[in-house]
């Protein structure tokens, strides 16, 4: 009987899943295989001219396959991108020439050299994107050498190890023939992670040792949501596991069968549940999730990876879209987010010591008038077509949202001079993510519409914890008494003036911060749609009145650390630990 062993690892998709092992052995090709020179190099630019545009075939044919709205959809396409991009092209079939190389060496030159330039960015989407072209690396040369993507073999549903796995590799994994998958490498945050979970497919990466310690055939359990990886377990491991999968498998139905219900609390309080989104595409998995509207719009997406700003008709056009397509339910756009770690090309952005204290959100924009107008326009003339209505980001004084407001008058006063048509009474509101405004939330609250509390940036900012350093992230607590204290003020002046308050961060996406948060009486949560049913499910499982006295109990203790033992072991919400993320 083989000996059991846990692994641990970085949580990359939820769930729980038992099966048989199926190592992945790398195909990695040695370079030295291609090391010399050539005497026909034509010859190598035309075997590389033909990968390339096998590669592009293949990659359409697995996108044919896919759902658009999946995260999986935008790699392949930036993929495709590349692999139109005529100065890498060029470049590749100038090293073949001048090196008389084999064409797998010359694209493996070209990438590295790119390669070595990103890694000297600390912008972190090009590190992402570093992933991605040594995939784009491996897909040109496997089609060189005729290899088989497809690393699934045999009929019989399998737990796939490997030492890592690329997004294309992922992209072909389909849960009747993956159980989970376990890899030595990755983050949570990489492309195969996203796309695990938008596939509903367990798995655990990072766990630096799965491929020495697992082998081909053994019992594997993994446990997605812990990180945990449980190799050949007992019989008494393995029955527990048995019944929490059935329990989890359960709950997940039936999180399903409700998701179209409103969220309402057994006694009848009814909380708004909408959505964030950073693309116009997503719009479709807010229906389907059953979301009642966008509370929030990450605008700035649609600036990043482009080399120009774009115009305001195209927004126009896009903004109407998702406004349209809501319709009844509002849209609260967000002017653009950028700064901090969101950068583009073409803003000159200077460097900063601390870019998250530094020139971003409207703080950029009320510098930046032409793109902040143009923006604004866009906005309004979209507001024709259903209820959008517009949000600051960022705002730490009062001031500044003042001279956003003038700004949106002088775009107003434009468009009615020019006979445009919007709406005249769209809602102007403000994220609440700096302490400074949550602390004057009570004068805030009397310019404005509405308040979205920014949690994520809240907690960095009242904490002194930075949001993306994960050497501190233990210090990062959504749970700290200062940041519910704060939260709370804030619900309370919003309410004492009539304005309504939602929250946007993530805390809004697990169940239950969010119960939490219902307690101290917001009206809204905004989350990302894969997040919706749970939260749905928590609301509709508990009674508003008790809410309220476990939040008002919990606003009275001193650590993060009490407020959790409380809510996880001495309230009903111990029964949500199961869907929470936390
Ligand atoms: C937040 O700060 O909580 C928020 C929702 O904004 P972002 O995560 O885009 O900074
Ligand atoms: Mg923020």
């Amino acid at each position: 009987m083989p000996r059991e062993k846990k692994l641990s690892g970085i949580p990359a998709s939820p769930g729980i899943t038992i099966g048989k092992a199926t190592i992945v052995k790398s195909t990695h090709t040695k370079m030295e295989d291609f090391a010399g020179r050539v005497e026909n190099p034509e010859i190598e630019v035309k075997r590389f001219e033909d990968a390339v545009e096998g590669v592009k075939n293949r990659i359409t044919t697995i996108k044919e396959s896919m759902d658009s709205s999946s995260p999986a959809f935008s790699v392949f396409d930036f993929y495709l991108e590349l692999l139109e991009d005529n100065s890498i092209i060029n470049i590749c079939k100038d090293k073949i020439k001048e090196g008389k190389t084999k064409a797998e060496a010359g694209i493996h030159a070209t990438i590295t050299d790119i390669i070595k330039n990103y890694s000297q960015s600390d912008d972190r989407f090009f590190l992402e994107r570093m992933q991605d072209l040594k995939d784009l690396t491996r897909l040109l040369i496997a089609e060189l050498q005729n290899e088989d993507l497809d690393i699934i073999g045999g009929d019989e549903p399998q737990i796939i190890v490997a030492k890592n796995l690329a997004p294309s590799q992922t992209a072909l994994f389909t849960r009747d023939k993956v159980l989970g998958f376990v890899t030595d490498a990755g983050g949570k945050t990489s492309h195969t992670a996203i796309m695990a979970k938008s596939l509903g497919i367990p798995a655990v990466v990072g766990t630096r040792t799965a491929t020495l310690f697992i082998k081909d055939g053994d019992t594997v359990i993994i446990d997605g949501k812990e990180g945990l990886v449980i190799v050949n377990p007992s019989p008494p491991v393995l029955r527990k596991y048995k019944s929490k999968k059935k329990r989890y498998d359960k709950i997940t139905k039936d999180l399903i069968e409700q998701s179209k219900l409103p969220a309402v609390t057994k006694d009848g309080y009814k909380v708004t549940l909408s959505c964030n989104i950073e693309l116009a595409r997503e719009v479709k998995q807010v229906k389907e999730c059953g979301g009642e509207g966008i509370g929030l719009y990450r605008t700035e997406f649609l600036f990043l990876n482009r080399t120009d700003v774009p115009s305001e008709d195209e927004q126009f056009e896009i903004y109407k879209m998702v406004v349209e397509e809501m319709n009844p339910h509002p849209t609260v756009i967000r002017t653009i987010d950028l700064g901090g770690d969101k950068f583009m090309f073409y803003a000159d952005t200077p460097k900063e010591l601390n870019p998250f204290l530094g020139w971003r959100a409207i703080r950029f924009c009320l510098e930046r008038t032409d793109i902040f107008k143009a923006q604004l326009r866009a906005i309004l003339r979209a507001s024709a077509f259903g209820d959008a209505k517009v949000m600051f980001p960022l705002v730490s004084d009062i001031h500044e949202l003042r001279r956003a407001k003038m700004i949106v008058k002088e775009v107003k006063d434009e468009l009615k001079k020019r006979r445009i048509k919007f709406n005249r009474e769209i809602e102007v509101g403000i994220m609440v993510e700096v302490p400074s405004t949550a602390v004057l939330a009570h004068l805030f609250a009397k310019e404005v519409d509405f308040f979205s509390i920014g949690t994520n940036d809240l907690i960095q900012y009242t904490l002194a914890v930075d949001r993306v350093n994960e050497r501190i992230s233990y210090l990062y607590d959504p749970y700290h008494p200062a940041v519910l204290n704060l939260i709370h003020r804030v619900i309370d002046s919003a309410h004492k003036n009539r304005i309504w308050v939602g929250v946007c961060g993530e805390m809004a996406g697990d169940p239950i911060s969010t119960l939490l948060l219902v307690g101290m009486g917001v009206d809204e949560l905004s989350a990302s749609p894969t997040n919706i049913p749970a939260v749905k499910y928590a609301i509709r499982s508990v009674e508003f009145s008790e809410l309220r006295e476990i939040a008002l109990k919990a606003l009275k203790m001193a650590t993060a650390m009490e407020i959790k033992n409380y809510l996880l072991n001495e309230t009903p919400l111990k029964n949500l630990k199961l869907i929470s993320s936390d």
